[in-house]
């Protein structure tokens, strides 16, 4: 009795609501109500992991097998308001649950030994620290529940080297955003690799990390994001 009346008063002065519609949410229900849920951008490239426009946007920027996104990206849509949520909301559990939510999804549709770890793009060092979570990190950790399957970060952006101290400090940021490298500890070796992001757009961003997984040993890659398209 105590319990409820403590979780009541709880849901009184921090009510839970949903992230997208702003409708409170039941005791079951976590981030997104229901009904949103239902109703998100889902797509269907686990359906055509090797044969998709997704395929199609990495083509020749690395030699990855899969590539799949949760959501289907539009401007101004859902997928692009829980983004944002991920981004500058502090909402690390929502990338989660959308991590569990896709691993159901993968694991319903025969993709559940296909992997050996996952590893989750880093972020800027500058914008972990301020954000206080990696959110490709966070929807990792839900695929890896889900699919059962280990995640490692075994990627790091690259460090300022001799050369890059010399630039300003604008070209440093934009530089070490395409600078990649295997973390120490991490043997890659003959591994099946699911890398994963929050969204793609050109792609750049995961192959350049693909390229680095591949040129260390990795046996294969595939691409997994949150959202993409546009
Ligand atoms: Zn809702």
């Amino acid at each position: 009795m105590r319990l409820f009346f403590v979780k009541d008063f709880l849901d009184l002065v921090f009510p839970r609501n949903c992230l997208l519609c702003g409708r409170s949410l039941y005791d079951h229900e976590n981030n997104l109500c229901t009904i949103c849920k239902g109703t998100l951008p889902v797509t269907s490239y686990h359906l055509r992991p090797v044969d998709n426009d997704l395929c199609d946007k990495v083509k020749g920027l690395s030699t990855v097998g899969m590539v799949m996104a949760y959501l289907k990206f539009t401007k101004g849509g859902n997928s692009q308001k829980l983004l944002h949520q991920l981004k500058y909301r502090n909402k690390p559990q929502l990338a989660k649950e959308l991590g569990s939510m896709y691993g159901k999804i993968l694991n319903e549709n025969g993709f559940a030994n296909y992997w050996d770890v996952i590893i989750p793009v880093p972020l800027h060092p500058l914008k972990q620290s301020r954000r206080g979570y990696n959110q490709s990190e966070q929807f990792g950790l839900g695929l890896s529940e889900a699919l059962s399957l280990k995640l490692e970060n075994g990627l790091q952006r690259g460090k300022f080297t001799e050369t890059q101290t010399q630039k300003s400090r604008l070209q440093r940021m934009d530089n070490m955003d395409d600078v990649f490298e295997i973390s120490n500890y991490n043997n890659l070796s003959g591994k099946s690799i699911l890398l994963v992001d929050d969204v793609m757009t050109t792609g750049a961003t995961l192959c350049a990390c693909a390229n680095v997984l591949l040129a260390n040993g990795a046996k294969n890659v595939d691409l997994v994001t949150i959202a993409a398209g546009g």
